[in-house]
C-alpha cells in the first residue's frame, strides 16, 4: 500500500467512507477480478465495489463523476474478449511525463504490450479505475408463469435464472456453457447467444426491459413488460450488447417459455459440413420448432475433447481410415407433449437421413445420462482446447446457405499460409455461428507472445476478410471488446461508426464507462490503418 500515490490514498480513503463493507483494494484481494477468462488481458484498479443494490449502484457511480474515476462493469468475468477488466498500461506506453495509472498495482510484465491500452479512454488522461462487480446483486425480483416473465438482478448467474424459472414450471432458454458463472447482466451486455439460439433467440429477443444506471448515476426504470411498446427509439436495446459502454444494466426483465415435456438428444457422422447443412434443412422441415439445437463439430475438435476430457467417448465404429476425416453433428429436440414425442420425430428425420446416405452414422439419447454425456462432447471443446494451450479465436457467422464453402475456403487460405494449422472448428451451424479457431503451427502456443500476435494478425487477417466477402459478421456473439477493435474498424462502414460513436458520445460524454473497450481510441493499435 505504500507505494500508492498520495492522490490515491485520499480516494480509498473517500471510497472505503461511502462503500465500507462491499468493496476490496488490496491488490491480492483483487487479482481475481483484474485478469480475464483467458488470462490473457488485465490492469490495475483503485479498487472493486460491489454493490447491493440499485441505489447503491447509482451512488457507486455518482462517486466516479464526483472524483473524475472511470468504471469497469463486471458479471462473472467469462467474457471472451477482454471486455470485463481494466485494460493495462505499459510504462513505455504513457504520455511522456504522465503519472502511472492512479492504481496500486501496475499491470504485471506478461500482459500482452500489443493489447495494452489507456485506462483514461478517448482523451488519453489517466483516470482512477473502480472495478463495479454486480456479483452482489443476484435477485430473482419476481417470476410471473402467467404473463411468462421474470424480474431479475444483473448480478444472478444464467444459471440461477434459469433454475427460478423451471421452479415456477417455465423455461429461460439461453444456454451457454459458462452458465454457472456468467451472469444476466453480462449476458445481456454481450448480447450472449449460446446453443438454443435457433428456436428462441439470443439475448436482446429474450429481454422485454432493463432498468440501467446511467453514466451521471441516474437510474433508468425501464422494466417494461409489454411484449408491444412503440414509444419512439428502442432504448433498451442500444444498452443490450454495448459492453457496459452506455451504461450499467442492473435488472432486466426476461420472457420465459413453456418447459418441454421431453428432450432428446442425437449425435451424428457424417461426411461434410454441406451434408450437415441439408440435415439442418430436413430436420427443420419436419420438427419446425421443436429443434433447438444444432450444433457442428469437426473431427480436430472432437479428438481434442476425446484426448482431455476423461471420461468422453465417442459412440460410433471407428471411421475407416482410407476415408475423409469426418464432421459431427449434434441435434436436440423438445417436445411440448412428451420424451416419445420428442424421440419419434428425431428417429424419423435420422432414420430418413440414415437411408437416403445423408448421414454415416447415429446414435439418439435414451435416457437423461445419455442426453448430458452427448451435450458434454460439445460443451467441453473450449475447455479440452485450453489444454492444449492458445489458439487464434474466431467467433464469426456467414450466411447459412454458405457456410460449407465458406469452410472450405478458410480451411484452404489458412493451410497454404500454414501447412501445419490444426483448424478447430465447431458452432452453432443452425444460427450460421462458426468458432473457426486456428493453432497456425503443429504445437500450439503456449503463450500470448509477439510471435503469436504476428501469426494472429495474419491468421485474423485471412479469415476476416473471407468473412467480408461472405457478407458475414466479424463477432456473431462474443462481442468486441478489446480483441476486435480493429477489425471493426476495418469491417463497419464509416457511417455506422459515426452512429455509434454519436450514441456514446450522447449517453457517455465523459467516457466514464468501460472505456477503452468496443470503440476504439487513439491507443487502440489498428494493423490495418
Ligand atoms: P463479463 O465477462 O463479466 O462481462 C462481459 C461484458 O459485459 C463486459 O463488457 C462487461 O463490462 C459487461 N457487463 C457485465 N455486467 C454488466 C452489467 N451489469 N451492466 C453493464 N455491462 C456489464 N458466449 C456466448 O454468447 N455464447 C456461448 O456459447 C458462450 N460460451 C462460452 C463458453 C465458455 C466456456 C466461456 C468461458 C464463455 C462463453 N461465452 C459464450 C462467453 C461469455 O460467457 C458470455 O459473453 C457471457 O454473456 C458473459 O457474461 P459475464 O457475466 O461473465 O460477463
Amino acid at each position: 500500500m505504500s507505494s500508492l500515490p498520495s492522490s490515491s490514498h485520499a480516494l480509498l480513503a473517500s471510497l472505503r467512507a461511502a462503500f465500507s463493507g462491499r468493496m476490496v483494494s488490496d491488490p491480492a484481494g483483487m487479482a481475481p477480478w483484474l485478469r480475464d477468462y483467458r488470462q490473457r488481458w488485465g490492469g490495475p484498479a483503485l479498487a472493486v465495489v460491489q454493490p447491493d443494490s440499485t441505489a447503491d449502484v447509482a451512488a457507486v457511480v455518482r462517486w466516479c463523476v464526483e472524483h473524475d474515476a472511470v468504471i469497469v462493469p463486471q458479471g462473472g468475468n467469462t467474457g471472451l474478449t477482454g471486455a470485463s477488466v481494466p485494460l493495462g498500461v505499459p510504462p513505455s506506453r504513457l504520455p511522456s511525463g504522465a503519472p502511472p495509472a492512479s492504481a496500486d498495482k501496475a499491470p504485471s510484465d506478461d500482459l500482452d504490450p500489443s493489447q495494452a491500452r489507456t485506462t483514461g479512454g478517448a482523451d488519453a488522461r489517466l483516470r482512477p479505475v473502480i472495478l463495479l462487480s454486480l456479483s452482489r446483486m443476484q435477485q430473482v425480483r419476481s417470476v410471473d408463469a402467467l404473463a411468462s416473465t421474470m424480474v431479475v438482478e444483473a448480478g444472478c448467474t444464467l444459471q440461477a435464472a434459469q433454475e427460478a424459472a423451471a421452479a415456477h414450471g417455465r423455461l429461460f432458454p439461453l444456454s451457454l456453457a459458462s452458465e454457472g458463472s456468467c451472469t444476466i447482466g453480462g449476458n445481456l451486455a454481450t448480447n450472449a447467444g449460446g446453443v438454443q439460439v435457433l428456436r428462441y433467440g439470443n439475448m436482446r429477443e429474450l429481454c422485454l426491459g432493463l432498468e440501467v444506471v446511467t453514466a451521471d448515476g441516474q437510474v433508468w426504470h425501464g422494466l417494461n413488460r409489454l411484449r408491444k411498446n412503440n414509444t419512439g427509439y428502442d432504448l433498451r436495446d442500444l444498452f443490450i450488447g454495448a459492453e457496459g459502454t452506455l451504461g450499467i444494466i442492473t435488472a432486466a426483465v426476461l420472457k420465459l417459455y413453456p418447459q418441454p415435456a421431453g428432450q432428446v438428444a442425437a449425435l451424428v457422422q457424417l461426411e461434410s459440413p454441406e451434408q450437415a447443412l441439408a440435415l439442418l434443412a430436413q430436420a427443420q422441415g419436419r420438427l419446425a420448432a421443436e429443434l433447438t439445437a444444432f450444433e457442428l463439430i469437426s473431427d480436430a475438435a472432437m479428438q481434442l475433447v476425446l484426448k482431455n476430457i476423461p471420461g468422453s467417448r465417442l459412440p460410433f465404429e471407428a471411421y475407416p481410415a482410407d476415408a475423409p476425416l469426418p464432421w459431427y453433428v449434434l441435434l436436440e429436440v423438445s417436445s411440448l407433449h412428451s420424451e416419445p414425442a420428442a424421440q419419434e420425430g428425431l428417429e424419423a428425420v435420422l432414420s430418413e437421413a440414415l437411408a437416403d446416405g445423408r448421414v454415416q452414422d447415429a446414435v439418439i439419447s435414451q435416457s437423461l445420462a445419455q442426453f448430458e454425456q452427448l451435450w458434454a462432447l460439445r460443451e467441453n471443446i473450449s475447455a479440452a482446447q485450453s489444454h492444449e494451450g492458445k489458439n487464434i479465436k474466431h467467433d464469426i457467422s456467414v450466411p447459412i446457405s454458405r457456410i460449407g464453402e465458406f469452410i472450405e475456403a478458410a480451411s484452404r487460405q489458412i493451410r497454404q499460409a500454414y501447412p501445419d494449422a490444426r483448424l478447430i472448428v465447431f458452432g452453432h451451424l443452425g444460427d450460421g455461428n462458426l468458432h473457426f479457431n486456428v493453432a497456425p503451427h503443429a504445437r500450439f502456443a503456449q503463450h500470448y507472445d509477439e510471435a503469436f500476435a504476428r501469426d494472429e494478425a495474419l491468421v485474423n487477417r485471412l479469415v476476416h476478410d473471407l468473412v467480408a466477402a461472405y457478407e458475414g459478421a466479424i463477432s456473431a456473439e462474443h462481442g468486441i471488446g478489446v480483441l476486435r477493435q480493429a477489425e471493426l474498424v476495418r469491417y463497419k462502414q464509416p457511417l455506422e461508426l459515426q452512429m455509434m460513436r454519436a450514441i456514446k458520445q450522447a449517453l457517455d460524454p465523459q467516457d466514464r464507462m468501460n472505456p477503452g473497450k468496443l470503440l476504439p481510441t487513439p491507443y487502440t493499435r489498428t494493423p490495418y490503418h
